[in-house]
């Protein structure tokens, strides 16, 4: 059933705002004393008022409940049965506990289970300010970043990503939560926040791959980029532009007809977006052409400017 206008207006607070919200021991308290609380699943999770100020620390009733009324609505909800966390309120937490607000973890260089789809040559990964970077150690890569160069990608990973798991499971680990993310950005959605994609394809047309830096006309390793990125909370992916078409189930079930059983989010994957071939076909109306190609057949899929897939031939 649709929304009224009404049921969709609730009481915006600024970020501002927000913040002051949670700038105080004691609401940090109550936040912490509900997450403690809370199973997953369809449980209540409400904590009556009794038992929530007996697990803060706090004498006061008054000021207790001064501060409680202060974080409901936005961060916690309040029903007969007691308080809970709103979905908000448990994102501010999951910040928190997968490490991203309090951990500031570094790794490496250290040498993971992967050859490098350019030379086969040993992978390496490192880790830093919250992001994996992955590159080889024996050729150029396809990306020059940080000073240095054989830079496959850098994403973000929460700390918790690095601590919790062996380094070939971390960069699995950043692959499955990154490439997931992009998969629904591509789907027009972002998986952060829901708001609509903004898609961009940037084409260079006088595309030099090649020598110890990036192009020199466009800056970027590939011939045509894709740009996602979210207007509200502004999350973004940067990409070969072919490489979305990885997401298609024709290509599926194309690789699967070659014995390739093809998931997007895998390292597989990704050393396959190298043999991906992209041809402009048209600039008015966009439309790349994307091949693929597996044993001696290939697959061709053309993208418009959002890079949905309009045709595909093969
Ligand atoms: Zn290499
Ligand atoms: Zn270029
Ligand atoms: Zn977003």
């Amino acid at each position: 059933m649709p929304h009224s206008p009404t049921e969709r207006n609730g009481d915006a607070v600024s970020a501002d705002e927000a913040f002051a919200l949670i700038g105080n021991d004691t609401r940090v308290e109550i936040i912490q004393a509900l997450w403690d609380a809370f199973e997953p699943g369809w449980g209540e999770n409400a904590v009556p008022f009794s038992e929530l100020f007996a697990r803060v620390d706090i004498q006061d009733s008054g000021n207790f409940s001064y501060h409680l009324e202060k974080l409901t609505g936005h961060f916690v909800r309040k029903s007969d049965a007691g308080y809970r966390l709103t979905q908000t309120g448990l994102d501010v937490v999951r910040a928190v506990v997968s490490g991203s607000v309090t951990a500031n973890p570094t790794l490496g260089p250290i040498a993971v289970d992967a050859t490098c789809p350019l030379c086969d040559g040993p992978v390496e990964i490192s880790y830093s300010d919250d992001s994996l970077r992955c590159r080889c150690t024996e050729c150029e890569g396809i990306r020059h970043t940080d000073g240095g160069s054989g830079y496959f990608f850098l994403f973000p990973l929460p700390p918790i990503g690095l601590q919790q798991h062996d380094v070939d499971e971390a960069l699995r680990a950043t692959i499955v939560y990154n490439f997931h993310k992009a998969a629904a950005m591509l789907d027009g959605f972002c998986p952060v926040c829901s708001s609509g994609t903004q898609i961009s394809v940037e084409v260079c047309p006088d595309h030099d791959p090649g020598g110890e830096d990036d192009c020199p006309n466009c800056g970027n390793p590939y011939m045509a980029t894709a740009l996602l990125s979210c207007p509200t909370c502004k999350r973004w992916f940067f990409f070969k532009a072919g490489g979305a078409v990885l997401t298609h189930p024709r290509v599926t079930a194309f690789y699967l007809d070659h014995g390739i059983e093809h998931r997007f989010a895998s390292w597989e994957s990704f050393v396959r977006s190298h043999d991906i071939e992209e041809e402009l076909v048209s600039e008015e109306p966009f439309r790349l052409r994307v091949t693929i190609p597996a044993e001696t057949d290939e697959l061709q899929l053309t993208v418009d400017d959002e890079l949905t897939v309009i045709d595909v031939d093969g």
